[in-house]
């Protein structure tokens, strides 16, 4: 048995079908007898509009409130996920980064992690849960609500792995793994079976918003393999580690 984390990005949870979809996914890692916990995003094309409201009202929105409102869109996909999951017969609950106690500076819209209080996570595990997170959302000693920056939820993820010593961090998107280029910009780049934390930290700082560069630093930082892959079909993607390739487990 092992303890897996498993982020599913905006386009992976965007409408109800997508969501059933990868509750079927989860309860498989379930049945096989892993915990299993769940970080998401927001639906695709949820945080934009957010954002878009917020300026139509004021062209200086409060960076508070700001958070506020934008934390609301992975707020949708937890609690989606875990009525998705519930209606397949397994047992899930949605936390948010408030119930957790998911600490992060007071830097609205670009907050760093400070420290997880992993009890709530661990207690709903041992009771058979599958727990679904919400990702890029933290809250400060005065808990007020924070954001971690665009695409964070990729950190929440790598950062959940590093507090609890997960065995696995798999980062779901629409792309079957990191390629040489942009593979919806560039024509026929090369998909990479593995790359070092170092060449992933070049790629994502960049731009290439296939992983947020906070998880890579993260990862890099306490050692957690990354395996980023489809959420549309069941193929393996590419490993970010600085291990030797022939250590490393294919996860099915
Ligand atoms: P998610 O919503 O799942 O977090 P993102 O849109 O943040 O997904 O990241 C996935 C996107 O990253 C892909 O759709 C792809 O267009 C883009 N991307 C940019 N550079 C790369 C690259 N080198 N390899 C793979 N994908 C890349
Ligand atoms: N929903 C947030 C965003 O669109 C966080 C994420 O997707 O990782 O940036
Ligand atoms: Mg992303």
């Amino acid at each position: 048995m092992a303890l897996i984390i498993q982020k599913y990005g905006g386009t992976s949870v965007a409408d109800a079908e997508r969501v059933k979809e990868v509750a079927k996914r989860v309860l498989r890692y379930k049945k096989e007898g892993h915990d299993v916990i769940v970080v998401v995003s927001a639906p695709a094309g949820t945080t934009d509009s957010l954002i878009k409201r917020a300026y139509e009202i004021s062209d200086t929105p409060n960076k508070r409130e700001l958070d506020m409102l934008l934390t609301s869109g992975e707020q949708i996909s937890i609690a989606s996920l875990a009525i998705a999951v519930e209606a397949l017969g397994g047992k899930a609950v949605s936390l948010n980064a408030f119930q957790v106690k998911f600490k992060t500076t007071e830097d609205h819209t670009k907050a760093e992690i400070l420290d997880i209080d992993t009890e709530l996570i661990e207690e709903k595990l041992s009771e058979g849960n599958v727990v679904v997170f919400a990702g890029f959302q933290g809250i400060t000693e005065n808990n007020d609500i924070t954001t971690l920056g665009r695409g964070g939820s990729d950190t929440t993820a790598v950062a959940l792995g590093a507090a609890l010593n997960a065995d696995e961090v798999e980062i779901y998107t629409d792309v079957d793994g990191v390629y040489t280029a942009d593979p919806r910009v560039v024509k026929s780049p090369k998909k990479l079976e593995f790359i070092s934390y170092q060449e992933m930290l070049e790629l994502a700082v960049s731009g290439a918003k296939v992983l947020h560069p906070r998880s890579v630093e993260i990862a890099a930082r306490y050692g957690i393999n990354i395996h980023l892959r489809s959420s549309f079909d069941d193929s393996t993607g590419t490993i970010v580690t600085d291990e030797k390739k022939e250590k490393i487990q294919w996860k099915k």
